[in-house]
């Protein structure tokens, strides 16, 4: 790795970043256009992806990975947000960085072979189902139950808002199996009887992602579709949010990045009162700024990513802190970049309408920016060893 820990790239990561961009214009970028009018969520890329190697570079060579660093993970979130198809690329990463890392590293032999191995070339689509009508935040209050009965488990309960809910081949479901937090992880194949599946289609933005709702009645499973240990599954996805949350904040600095390139380009293309409308100082100055935060953006991922590759999910304060600031300013990045399109920017034509629709997602998805608040505060606000450091630090 490079010495400069905001170049952290090798070789070897831009070559995959030449090849994924070269990728994405031919198999992607000609097509997004239609998909989002379609509402078509492209199942066709997941496989296009897999063949090329592209959904396993961070897992094992064993189950068809390339056994890269998160860099490389780095490298394909970055190339993928800048094709500005905010619907497929959660569609793809919620495939990649949802399920399979828990069945990477709670799964039975079995279970690789019949799970991770065909997710990884991108014949199975996987989702991870938490978030219930009436519990999202608060993981918690779920009531989808799993009951043990001789050999198989008995799901009942529904499940809401699951990206790639109804394209799935198997959905790893956080089910009840216990009073408190004693919730376990099942992975169940959708042709089961028992599980039913809607598509989502109206929603603000994301339209070329699918999105569901789960139901399962008297949904048997066998025993052998529990993931890891039977009570520990709230533990399993806690820490797995962390790899969520930290796809999330690199996708975002890299969307507003993309919309920062936008204005300035559309910038220098349109005239008003006798001159480029990036002539204006009111314009350069929005544009300076937005390129200010761009630049916070990508060292708070960059540097939630170093931290995560030392600590794993113990860095959940930087990483609460990057998901919570990048989603926000993200968000106002590309208004801004809209306000500078002006009537065209409200246009499908340019794309920053859709980058805007999808954008308002990040807020929300893979954990509010309050629930990203009460985790910082819990470990900022109360931890007085914190504050003294930062005190020292600053020698005050
Ligand atoms: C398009 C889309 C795709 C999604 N994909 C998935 C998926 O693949 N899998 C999955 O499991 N889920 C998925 N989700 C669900 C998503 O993770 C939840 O919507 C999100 O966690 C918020 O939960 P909620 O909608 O129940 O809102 P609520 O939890 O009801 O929150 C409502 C409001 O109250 C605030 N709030 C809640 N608790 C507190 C608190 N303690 N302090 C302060 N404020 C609080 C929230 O921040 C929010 O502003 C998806 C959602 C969408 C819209």
């Amino acid at each position: 790795m490079s010495k400069n820990p905001f170049q952290p790239f090798t070789e070897e990561h831009q070559l995959l970043r030449v090849s994924a961009r070269e990728f994405i214009n031919k198999e992607i970028v000609p097509y997004v256009a239609q998909w989002e009018r379609d509402k078509h969520c492209a199942v066709e890329v997941f496989r296009k992806m897999g063949e090329q190697g592209f959904l396993g570079v961070t897992f094992p060579e064993a189950y068809g990975g390339s056994n890269l660093d998160l860099w490389a993970m780095v490298v394909l979130v970055e190339e993928v947000a800048h094709a500005n198809i905010g619907g497929l690329a959660m569609s793809l990463f919620a495939h990649t960085y949802l399920p399979l890392p828990l069945i990477n590293a709670f799964g039975t032999e079995e279970q690789k072979q019949k799970y991770l191995i065909p997710a990884l070339k991108g014949e199975k689509i996987g989702a991870l189902a938490i978030t219930e009508p009436n519990a999202g935040s608060d993981v918690g209050g779920i009531k989808t139950t799993a009951k043990k009965e001789g050999n198989h488990y008995v799901i009942n309960g529904s499940k809401m808002f699951i990206t790639n809910g109804s394209i799935a081949d198997f959905v790893v479901t956080v089910t009840r199996t216990g009073a408190g937090y004693d919730m376990s992880l099942l992975i169940v194949d959708t042709d089961n009887e028992g599980f039913k599946a809607v598509p989502i289609k109206e929603k603000l933005g994301m339209h070329s992602s699918d999105t569901g709702q789960l139901f399962f009645e008297d949904c048997k499973v066998p025993a052998s579709a529990l993931l890891g240990q039977q009570g520990m599954g709230f533990y399993y996805i806690m820490n797995n949010l962390q790899e969520e949350r930290l796809v999330a904040a690199i996708s975002g600095a890299a969307s507003a990045e993309w919309a920062l390139n936008k204005a300035m380009a559309y910038a220098k293309e349109r005239s008003a009162f006798g001159r480029p409308i990036g002539k204006f100082q009111v314009i350069r100055h929005k544009m300076a700024k937005m390129a200010i935060i761009v630049e916070a953006c990508r060292s708070m991922a960059y540097r939630a990513v170093h931290e995560f590759l030392a600590e794993g999910s113990g860095a959940v304060k930087i990483i609460s802190m990057a998901k919570a600031y990048i989603s926000e300013e993200a968000v106002n990045v590309i208004n801004d970049a809209l306000q500078i399109h002006g009537g065209w920017g409200y246009m499908e034509s340019y794309g920053v309408a859709r980058a805007w629709r999808d954008a308002r997602l990040m807020t929300v998805g893979a954990g509010t920016t309050e629930i990203m608040h009460e985790i910082i505060s819990k470990l900022v606000v109360d931890d007085v060893q914190y504050q003294r450091q930062y005190v020292e630090a600053r020698g005050v």
